[in-house]
Protein backbone atom coordinates (compact mmCIF):
# COMPACT_ATOMS: atom_id res chain seq x y z
CA UNK A 1 0.00 0.00 0.00
CA UNK A 2 1.54 3.27 -1.01
CA UNK A 3 1.07 4.97 2.85
CA UNK A 4 3.31 2.77 4.10
CA UNK A 5 6.38 4.61 1.37
CA UNK A 6 4.58 8.05 2.01
CA UNK A 7 7.05 10.36 4.13
CA UNK A 8 10.18 9.40 5.94
CA UNK A 9 12.44 11.40 3.03
CA UNK A 10 15.71 11.93 3.37
CA UNK A 11 17.23 14.68 5.67
CA UNK A 12 20.76 15.43 3.87
CA UNK A 13 23.45 17.82 4.65
CA UNK A 14 24.63 19.65 2.27
CA UNK A 15 28.04 20.41 2.18
CA UNK A 16 28.51 23.04 -0.78
CA UNK A 17 25.65 25.56 0.78
CA UNK A 18 27.01 25.04 4.79
CA UNK A 19 30.52 26.26 3.34
CA UNK A 20 28.73 28.72 1.46
CA UNK A 21 26.38 30.35 4.14
CA UNK A 22 28.74 29.32 7.04
CA UNK A 23 26.37 27.17 8.67
CA UNK A 24 24.99 23.86 8.75
CA UNK A 25 22.72 23.58 5.75
CA UNK A 26 19.86 20.39 5.52
CA UNK A 27 18.19 19.99 2.73
CA UNK A 28 15.19 17.36 2.90
CA UNK A 29 14.29 15.92 -0.27
CA UNK A 30 10.47 15.51 -0.76
CA UNK A 31 11.40 14.01 -3.90
CA UNK A 32 11.54 10.57 -2.34
CA UNK A 33 8.07 10.54 -2.07
CA UNK A 34 6.08 7.93 -3.92
CA UNK A 35 4.45 10.50 -6.30
CA UNK A 36 8.37 12.38 -6.22
CA UNK A 37 6.71 15.52 -4.09
CA UNK A 38 5.75 16.71 -0.37
CA UNK A 39 2.46 16.38 -1.90
CA UNK A 40 1.97 12.80 -1.66
CA UNK A 41 1.71 13.71 2.18
CA UNK A 42 -1.44 16.29 1.96
CA UNK A 43 -3.30 14.06 -0.74
CA UNK A 44 -3.36 11.17 1.83
CA UNK A 45 -4.35 12.87 4.25
CA UNK A 46 -6.93 14.45 2.74
CA UNK A 47 -8.37 11.11 0.61
CA UNK A 48 -7.93 9.33 3.93
CA UNK A 49 -9.95 11.91 5.65
CA UNK A 50 -12.49 11.65 2.78
CA UNK A 51 -12.48 7.95 3.17
CA UNK A 52 -13.37 7.82 6.86
CA UNK A 53 -16.56 10.40 5.79
CA UNK A 54 -17.62 8.06 3.50
CA UNK A 55 -17.19 10.91 0.92
CA UNK A 56 -15.37 8.71 -1.76
CA UNK A 57 -16.40 6.08 -2.82
CA UNK A 58 -14.80 3.47 -5.79
CA UNK A 59 -15.90 4.09 -9.30
CA UNK A 60 -16.25 7.67 -8.34
CA UNK A 61 -14.12 10.68 -8.83
CA UNK A 62 -11.63 12.53 -7.18
CA UNK A 63 -11.23 16.31 -8.28
CA UNK A 64 -8.68 19.32 -7.10
CA UNK A 65 -7.09 22.33 -8.64
CA UNK A 66 -3.30 22.11 -8.65
CA UNK A 67 -0.56 23.38 -9.62
CA UNK A 68 0.36 19.84 -10.82
CA UNK A 69 1.81 18.19 -7.77
CA UNK A 70 -1.26 17.29 -5.63
CA UNK A 71 -3.04 16.44 -8.67
CA UNK A 72 0.08 13.66 -9.49
CA UNK A 73 -0.30 12.55 -6.21
CA UNK A 74 -4.17 12.38 -6.07
CA UNK A 75 -3.97 10.38 -9.40
CA UNK A 76 -1.48 8.14 -7.87
CA UNK A 77 -3.82 7.47 -5.24
CA UNK A 78 -7.28 7.59 -7.03
CA UNK A 79 -5.59 4.37 -8.64
CA UNK A 80 -5.64 2.23 -5.82
CA UNK A 81 -9.40 3.51 -4.75
CA UNK A 82 -10.61 2.46 -8.33
CA UNK A 83 -11.67 6.09 -8.45
CA UNK A 84 -11.30 8.76 -11.31
CA UNK A 85 -8.77 11.66 -11.07
CA UNK A 86 -10.15 14.88 -12.48
CA UNK A 87 -7.28 17.54 -12.13
CA UNK A 88 -8.15 21.29 -13.25
CA UNK A 89 -4.19 22.72 -13.57
CA UNK A 90 -3.16 25.96 -14.39
CA UNK A 91 -1.89 26.92 -17.68
CA UNK A 92 1.67 27.61 -16.29
CA UNK A 93 1.88 24.20 -15.10
CA UNK A 94 4.79 22.52 -16.60
CA UNK A 95 4.73 20.45 -19.97
CA UNK A 96 6.41 17.67 -17.90
CA UNK A 97 3.89 17.77 -14.77
CA UNK A 98 1.19 17.65 -17.55
CA UNK A 99 2.38 14.06 -19.15
CA UNK A 100 2.91 13.02 -15.44
CA UNK A 101 -0.59 13.48 -14.68
CA UNK A 102 -2.03 11.86 -18.32
CA UNK A 103 0.45 9.03 -17.63
CA UNK A 104 -1.33 8.46 -14.22
CA UNK A 105 -4.41 8.17 -15.78
CA UNK A 106 -6.14 11.62 -14.72
CA UNK A 107 -8.19 13.64 -17.19
CA UNK A 108 -6.73 17.21 -17.15
CA UNK A 109 -8.35 20.42 -17.75
CA UNK A 110 -6.14 23.43 -18.74
CA UNK A 111 -7.23 27.02 -16.78
CA UNK A 112 -5.89 30.51 -16.11
CA UNK A 113 -5.44 31.61 -12.71
CA UNK A 114 -4.23 35.04 -14.19
CA UNK A 115 -6.49 36.83 -12.45
CA UNK A 116 -6.78 34.76 -9.12
CA UNK A 117 -9.01 31.88 -8.17
CA UNK A 118 -12.32 33.14 -7.31
CA UNK A 119 -12.83 33.88 -11.32
CA UNK A 120 -14.65 31.18 -13.32
CA UNK A 121 -11.79 30.55 -15.85
CA UNK A 122 -9.74 29.79 -12.75
CA UNK A 123 -8.75 26.21 -11.18
CA UNK A 124 -10.24 26.59 -7.83
CA UNK A 125 -13.78 27.75 -9.42
CA UNK A 126 -13.69 25.41 -12.38
CA UNK A 127 -13.04 22.15 -9.67
CA UNK A 128 -15.63 23.73 -7.18
CA UNK A 129 -18.38 23.51 -10.13
CA UNK A 130 -17.12 20.65 -11.40
CA UNK A 131 -17.18 18.41 -8.16
CA UNK A 132 -21.04 20.41 -7.70
CA UNK A 133 -22.28 19.30 -11.06
CA UNK A 134 -21.39 15.55 -10.86
CA UNK A 135 -22.19 12.77 -9.20
CA UNK A 136 -19.90 10.75 -6.77
CA UNK A 137 -17.32 13.26 -7.49
CA UNK A 138 -15.31 14.66 -4.47
CA UNK A 139 -13.62 18.16 -4.48
CA UNK A 140 -10.48 17.52 -1.92
CA UNK A 141 -10.36 21.63 -1.88
CA UNK A 142 -6.70 21.36 -1.16
CA UNK A 143 -6.80 25.39 -0.19
CA UNK A 144 -8.95 24.89 2.67
CA UNK A 145 -8.91 21.50 4.07
CA UNK A 146 -7.53 20.97 7.38
CA UNK A 147 -6.02 17.38 6.42
CA UNK A 148 -3.52 19.72 4.59
CA UNK A 149 -2.21 21.36 7.81
CA UNK A 150 -2.42 17.82 9.36
CA UNK A 151 -0.31 15.96 7.13
CA UNK A 152 2.92 18.36 7.87
CA UNK A 153 1.97 18.79 11.55
CA UNK A 154 1.70 15.09 11.82
CA UNK A 155 4.56 13.86 9.24
CA UNK A 156 7.08 16.28 8.45
CA UNK A 157 7.38 18.18 11.54
CA UNK A 158 8.37 15.71 13.99
CA UNK A 159 10.84 14.34 10.88
CA UNK A 160 12.60 17.29 10.71
CA UNK A 161 12.72 17.31 14.60
CA UNK A 162 13.95 13.75 14.78
CA UNK A 163 16.18 13.75 11.71
CA UNK A 164 18.42 16.85 13.40
CA UNK A 165 18.32 15.70 16.85
CA UNK A 166 16.19 17.86 17.76
CA UNK A 167 19.00 20.97 17.05
CA UNK A 168 16.82 22.39 13.96
CA UNK A 169 16.95 26.52 14.16
CA UNK A 170 15.02 27.18 11.08
CA UNK A 171 13.02 25.78 7.93
CA UNK A 172 12.67 27.71 5.05
CA UNK A 173 9.83 26.50 2.72
CA UNK A 174 7.47 27.73 0.10
CA UNK A 175 4.11 28.77 0.26
CA UNK A 176 1.61 27.97 -1.99
CA UNK A 177 -1.59 26.98 0.04
CA UNK A 178 0.28 27.21 3.24
CA UNK A 179 -0.16 23.57 4.65
CA UNK A 180 3.59 22.82 4.68
CA UNK A 181 4.94 25.41 6.59
CA UNK A 182 1.92 25.86 8.74
CA UNK A 183 1.67 22.66 9.65
CA UNK A 184 5.57 21.92 10.27
CA UNK A 185 5.56 25.37 11.99
CA UNK A 186 3.01 24.67 14.40
CA UNK A 187 4.77 21.19 15.70
CA UNK A 188 8.10 22.85 15.60
CA UNK A 189 7.15 25.75 17.53
CA UNK A 190 5.22 23.80 19.82
CA UNK A 191 8.79 21.57 20.57
CA UNK A 192 10.90 24.96 20.82
CA UNK A 193 9.25 28.18 20.34
CA UNK A 194 12.24 30.40 18.80
CA UNK A 195 12.87 27.68 16.51
CA UNK A 196 12.65 30.64 12.85
CA UNK A 197 10.00 29.03 10.04
CA UNK A 198 10.46 31.56 7.26
CA UNK A 199 8.00 31.45 4.09
CA UNK A 200 9.02 32.03 0.58
CA UNK A 201 7.07 33.29 -2.17
CA UNK A 202 6.80 35.13 -5.63
CA UNK A 203 7.24 39.35 -6.24
CA UNK A 204 3.57 40.37 -5.42
CA UNK A 205 2.18 37.12 -3.55
CA UNK A 206 0.46 38.23 -0.50
CA UNK A 207 1.54 36.39 2.02
CA UNK A 208 4.51 38.95 3.25
CA UNK A 209 1.42 41.63 3.27
CA UNK A 210 -0.54 40.06 5.29
CA UNK A 211 2.08 38.62 7.90
CA UNK A 212 3.33 42.33 8.43
CA UNK A 213 0.04 44.19 8.53
CA UNK A 214 -2.91 41.68 9.12
CA UNK A 215 -4.40 42.38 5.90
CA UNK A 216 -4.29 41.75 2.50
CA UNK A 217 -3.67 45.03 0.52
CA UNK A 218 -2.46 43.71 -3.25
CA UNK A 219 -5.34 41.80 -4.68
CA UNK A 220 -4.23 42.51 -8.53
CA UNK A 221 -3.04 39.82 -10.64
CA UNK A 222 -0.31 37.14 -9.70
CA UNK A 223 1.09 35.72 -12.36
CA UNK A 224 2.06 32.10 -11.32
CA UNK A 225 5.79 32.62 -11.96
CA UNK A 226 6.89 29.99 -9.65
CA UNK A 227 4.76 26.60 -10.23
CA UNK A 228 3.74 25.77 -6.71
CA UNK A 229 4.07 28.99 -4.62
CA UNK A 230 2.36 32.71 -3.88
CA UNK A 231 -1.15 33.27 -3.75
CA UNK A 232 -3.67 36.50 -4.26
CA UNK A 233 -5.42 35.72 -1.35
CA UNK A 234 -4.60 34.10 2.16
CA UNK A 235 -6.50 30.66 2.68
CA UNK A 236 -7.89 28.78 5.20
CA UNK A 237 -4.71 26.53 5.36
CA UNK A 238 -2.19 29.17 6.21
CA UNK A 239 -1.51 29.59 10.01
CA UNK A 240 -0.17 33.07 10.65
CA UNK A 241 0.73 32.22 13.72
CA UNK A 242 3.32 29.35 12.41
CA UNK A 243 5.13 31.58 10.71
CA UNK A 244 8.12 34.09 11.74
CA UNK A 245 8.65 35.94 8.29
CA UNK A 246 8.13 35.83 4.50
CA UNK A 247 10.45 36.61 1.82
CA UNK A 248 9.79 37.33 -1.78
CA UNK A 249 11.44 36.45 -4.39
CA UNK A 250 11.59 36.10 -8.67
CA UNK A 251 11.75 34.02 -11.29
CA UNK A 252 14.55 34.98 -12.75
CA UNK A 253 16.63 34.91 -9.86
CA UNK A 254 15.33 31.24 -8.50
CA UNK A 255 15.88 30.26 -12.27
CA UNK A 256 19.74 31.58 -11.90
CA UNK A 257 19.65 29.70 -8.37
CA UNK A 258 18.89 26.13 -10.13
CA UNK A 259 21.31 26.86 -12.29
CA UNK A 260 24.33 27.68 -10.27
CA UNK A 261 23.41 24.88 -8.36
CA UNK A 262 23.34 22.22 -10.25
CA UNK A 263 26.69 23.71 -11.52
CA UNK A 264 28.13 23.21 -8.12
CA UNK A 265 26.47 20.13 -7.16
CA UNK A 266 25.06 18.20 -10.51
CA UNK A 267 21.68 17.79 -8.71
CA UNK A 268 18.30 19.17 -10.94
CA UNK A 269 16.17 21.04 -8.00
CA UNK A 270 12.32 22.15 -8.25
CA UNK A 271 11.11 25.84 -8.81
CA UNK A 272 10.20 26.22 -5.67
CA UNK A 273 12.91 24.69 -4.02
CA UNK A 274 15.11 26.92 -6.37
CA UNK A 275 13.29 30.12 -5.17
CA UNK A 276 14.05 29.18 -1.36
CA UNK A 277 17.57 28.86 -1.89
CA UNK A 278 17.77 31.80 -3.89
CA UNK A 279 15.73 33.65 -1.10
CA UNK A 280 18.34 32.68 1.15
CA UNK A 281 21.03 34.17 -1.00
CA UNK A 282 19.27 37.25 -1.40
CA UNK A 283 18.44 37.88 2.73
CA UNK A 284 21.32 35.89 4.56
CA UNK A 285 21.96 39.26 6.19
CA UNK A 286 18.87 39.72 7.55
CA UNK A 287 18.29 35.97 8.31
CA UNK A 288 21.86 36.00 10.32
CA UNK A 289 22.80 32.38 10.73
CA UNK A 290 24.91 31.81 13.24
CA UNK A 291 27.71 29.30 12.86
CA UNK A 292 26.33 26.05 15.22
CA UNK A 293 22.87 26.84 13.49
CA UNK A 294 20.73 23.72 12.04
CA UNK A 295 19.03 25.25 8.76
CA UNK A 296 16.68 23.01 6.82
CA UNK A 297 15.86 23.98 3.51
CA UNK A 298 12.86 22.64 2.56
CA UNK A 299 12.96 20.81 -1.10
CA UNK A 300 9.55 19.72 -2.34
CA UNK A 301 9.89 18.03 -5.37
CA UNK A 302 12.64 17.44 -8.33
CA UNK A 303 14.28 19.38 -11.16
CA UNK A 304 13.01 16.75 -13.74
CA UNK A 305 9.83 18.35 -13.26
CA UNK A 306 10.90 21.83 -14.49
CA UNK A 307 13.63 20.72 -17.75
CA UNK A 308 12.11 23.21 -20.00
CA UNK A 309 11.30 25.94 -17.37
CA UNK A 310 14.65 25.52 -15.54
CA UNK A 311 17.83 23.97 -17.47
CA UNK A 312 16.52 24.31 -20.93
CA UNK A 313 18.97 26.88 -22.08
CA UNK A 314 21.86 23.71 -21.42
CA UNK A 315 19.87 21.58 -23.48
CA UNK A 316 19.81 23.58 -25.95
CA UNK A 317 23.87 24.32 -25.65
CA UNK A 318 24.30 20.66 -25.50
CA UNK A 319 21.91 19.82 -29.00
CA UNK A 320 24.21 22.45 -30.70
CA UNK A 321 27.48 20.80 -29.22
CA UNK A 322 25.83 17.03 -30.85
CA UNK A 323 24.96 19.14 -33.70
CA UNK A 324 29.17 20.09 -34.32
CA UNK A 325 30.05 16.53 -33.67
N1 LIG B 1 6.44 23.88 -4.06
C1 LIG B 1 5.80 23.08 -4.95
C2 LIG B 1 6.55 22.58 -6.13
C3 LIG B 1 4.47 22.73 -4.75
O1 LIG B 1 3.85 21.94 -5.63
C4 LIG B 1 3.79 23.26 -3.64
C5 LIG B 1 2.33 22.94 -3.45
N2 LIG B 1 1.48 23.79 -4.16
C6 LIG B 1 4.47 24.11 -2.76
C7 LIG B 1 5.81 24.37 -2.99
C8 LIG B 1 3.82 24.77 -1.59
O2 LIG B 1 3.35 23.88 -0.63
P1 LIG B 1 2.06 24.30 0.20
O3 LIG B 1 0.90 24.26 -0.75
O4 LIG B 1 1.95 23.25 1.25
O5 LIG B 1 2.26 25.65 0.74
Amino acid sequence: MIEKKIGNTPLRRCEHLSNKFSTNIYIKDESCNPGKSSKDRAAYFMLEEAIKGNKIQPGGTIVEASSGNTGISIALMAKELGCRAKIFVSKSCSEEKRALLEAYGASIEICDNSFGLHVFNSTQYQAQAYAANHENAYFTNQYYNSANIKAHYKTTGPEIWEQTNHQVTHVIAGVGTGGTISGIGRYLKEQKKNIKILGVEPTNSVYQTFLEHGKVENTGVVHDAIEGIGRTFIPGTFDVQAVDAIYQIDAESSKRAAQDYRADTDQLIGFSSAAVLAAVEQNLSHMNFKHDDHVVLYFPDHGDRYLQKLYNNNQQETTKAFDIL
